[in-house]
């Protein structure tokens, strides 16, 4: 099992120091042998978050998570393992060799627009963003290609800040208000409307040509500005003569542009807005503009702010509303919404005044209301767009906005149903909109938690609704409960979707499995073919939303035992067989200790850690061993007897019915009956020491 992938998480896991690594996000301060922070993941007012330099682990008991560094950043990054590999592999230096084979994906598509392979192999774009030469043997790696944009990116940038042809560009940006540090930091930029001034860039190089086609700054489609060009057949910049938004992932890796066309260009196009097409590293319904800034300020605020425009989301960072974001050119979707989810509990819906505005945001309602999100819409007065607002009336205006014109989802389910109708006279009208309205709410997903604050929303929704259409509570609960139970029985035909069986069991538990899991097919920066090859053994999955599934106190004590005291788990796997372990967390940990153990490994800790991927499981293992630490726990004879014991007499109590009834009812000959008293016998004697 000491396999490559286990050695290559034990090198980084020895490389990066979890207080260093932690520190980089929130302040540390020594407490006796520990560090304490304050919880980035809940309202901390005193240092909840600990940090064990000894053990290499962090705890914060509120939020009961837990784990070493690859946990620490799949949780503050929001990324599954593979990308928490990745990231801490290179700030530890280390070369994960199979990620730099090149992408199968990638090299069919190079092929398949001309592309030498045996070349492609080894050439990228000439220089990185910071104007370092590139390294020859670079493969046809996702990396690659994101190398490739950040290059271009930092092109258009720099053409931007001098270039001559970007004055109209320049003056455009200076007229909306946005400043110069805003463009650094979102490195807005130009590109120029000179056809071949990409490929001069590029040193008309094939091969650098074709990289640029892949990441969709290149195009060689008919040329539909000016189809009787002879320049039509070769490639040109797709986003020529406009001013481009560099759209970034939560890495900050660019990964697309937004192309605007500027007001006043002699650019012979109808379209206002040219998007980067889908590549191998954008899809547009995964991706929100702003995102890579956003989600640190979104820490502190727990809100996102959603708005339409790029300029939008500009602004609103400009003036101190670091938590805006903005979709690309494309609805809100559920991914987007899901992507949010991870950072946030509740979004603000910014929408401009206008009609249109208003229809997008009853499109999205329902969304946001099947996705259990706590969503408000803030429709800015006068029509504004919060890009014009800001500018005019300055933050403290958008600030009260927020705060006291903000309206929530189901409110605005409410006025948009009912606009119109008088709901004490029109009967029949008043009915279909309710029923429009609770159709809505039907959508949520179910929250039994009493406390929730899901749930006294919901309560409160319906004692509005009661009011005003002048209804028994009783009344609109009851017509609720049947729309549940009209979807709960469709769902359940539909059984098979993965959305229908989440929306009929324990929606909650099994959305965050379905969190968990999907992380390990993220497919972002990490090849799926290669991967497999790397991570050979990969251990089952937990099903963690099964009842009785967690460890009770007796293996708790016997987990702990093990952590405290790894060479005690040969003296336990002797005396207490597996078969007696009824937790399968419990089995999982016990069969992996043993392979350990069989190579002539002590199962410490770190090696557990080491071991496995699961962001649940290893929350569980630095749970038991702080644990065992609070307790100061001592693994001597007396507690292994102890445990032991403990193990037998559980085991006793499961099976004795059995023999009893074995006894009673089954026609045993006088032989076998007292072989049997025998074993019994025999147990007693075990459970009380006598030999
Ligand atoms: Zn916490």
């Amino acid at each position: 099992m000491t396999d490559y992938a286990f050695d290559i998480k034990e090198r980084i896991r020895d490389a990066i120091d979890i207080v260093e690594l932690v520190s980089r996000y929130i302040p540390l301060r020594r407490s006796g042998q520990n560090y304490v922070g304050r919880c980035p993941w809940h309202d901390d007012s005193r240092p909840s978050l600990q940090v064990n330099a000894n053990r290499q682990s962090f705890k914060c008991w509120v939020c009961s998570i837990g784990g070493d560094v690859f946990a620490f950043i799949m949780q503050v990054e929001n990324v599954g393992f593979r990308e928490a590999l990745e990231i801490l592999a290179d700030q530890a230096g280390i070369q994960l060799p199979k990620h730099q084979r090149a992408d199968s994906a990638i090299q069919r598509q190079y092929q398949k627009i001309g592309g030498n392979t045996a070349q492609g192999q080894n050439v990228v774009p000439s220089q990185t963003a910071n104007g370092n030469h590139i390294q020859p043997q670079e493969p046809l790696t996702k990396k690659t290609l994101y190398r490739a944009l950040d290059w271009v990116a930092q092109r258009y940038h720099d053409y931007l800040q001098g270039g001559n042809e970007a004055e109209l560009a320049r003056n455009y940006l200076r007229d909306r208000g946005i400043n110069a540090e805003s463009i650094r930091k979102f490195r807005i930029g130009y590109a120029p409307l000179q056809r071949d001034w990409l490929l001069e860039q590029l040193k008309r190089d094939p091969h650098r040509i074709k990289i640029m086609e892949m990441v969709g700054v290149l195009a060689r489609r008919e040329d539909e500005d000016d189809p009787q060009s002879s320049w039509s057949s070769q490639p040109y910049d797709r986003f020529r003569g406009r001013l481009l938004f560099p759209i970034r992932d939560t890495q900050d890796r660019t990964i697309a542009f937004g192309g605007r066309l500027l007001p006043g260009s002699t650019l012979q196009s109808r379209a206002k807005y040219v998007n980067s097409p889908e590549t191998h590293l954008f899809s547009k319904h995964k991706q929100l503009y702003g995102l890579d800034l956003a989600r640190l300020t979104m820490r502190n605020t727990k809100r996102a702010l959603i708005m339409e425009g790029y300029t939008d989301v500009i602004m609103a960072h400009q003036f101190g509303f670091g938590d805006a974001v903005a979709v690309l050119g494309t609805a809100l979707g559920a991914e987007h919404i899901r992507i949010l989810k991870r950072f946030v509990d509740k979004m603000v819906l910014v929408l401009d005044g206008d009609e249109a505005g208003q229809k997008r945001a009853n499109e999205v309602l329902e969304l946001f209301v099947a996705q259990g999100a706590d969503i408000e819409t803030l429709t800015l007065p006068g029509g504004a767009d919060p890009c014009d607002f800001l500018l005019t009336h300055g933050n403290e205006a958008f600030e009260h906005e927020l705060q006291h014109n903000t309206v929530d989802a189901l409110e605005h389910a409410f006025l948009s149903a009912t606009q119109g109708i008088d709901l004490d006279k029109d009967i029949i009208a008043a009915n279909q909109a309710l029923d429009k309205v609770l159709g809505i709410i039907a959508l949520a997903p179910a929250v039994a938690n009493p406390t929730d604050p899901r749930r006294l929303r919901l309560e409160k929704t319906i004692q509005r609704l009661a009011q005003r259409f002048g209804l028994a509570e009783q009344e609109i609960r009851n017509r609720l409960r049947e729309i549940y139970k009209r979807r709960a029985q469709s769902a359940k035909r539909r059984v098979q979707s993965v959305d229908a069986i989440a929306s009929v069991g324990d929606f909650e538990v099994n959305a965050a499995l379905l969190e968990v899991y999907s992380e390990t097919d993220d497919d972002m920066g990490f090849d799926h073919e290669t991967a497999s090859d790397v991570f050979v053994e990969a251990l089952p999955e937990i099903p963690w939303d099964v009842t009785g599934v967690l460890p009770d106190t007796l293996e708790i004590e016997l987990l702990e035992a093990w952590l405290v005291e790894p060479n005690s788990f040969e003296v336990f796997r002797v005396k207490i067989p597996v078969e007696w372990l009824l937790s399968p967390v419990t089995r999982l940990v016990h069969r992996v200790c043993c392979e350990f153990s069989d190579q002539g490994l002590a199962p410490t800790f770190d090696r557990l850690m080491t071991r496995f991927d699961d962001a649940k499981m290893k929350t569980m293992l630095v749970t038991w061993d702080y644990s065992a630490n609070e307790k100061k726990l001592a693994v001597n004879d007396q507690l292994i007897v102890e445990i032991v014991g403990g193990f037998e007499r559980r085991n006793e109590h499961r099976l004795r019915p059995k023999y009893i009834g074995r006894l009673k009812t089954e026609s045993l000959s006088d032989e076998e009956k007292l072989k049997l008293l025998m074993e019994i016998q025999q147990n007693q004697r075990t459970k009380h020491g006598i030999e």
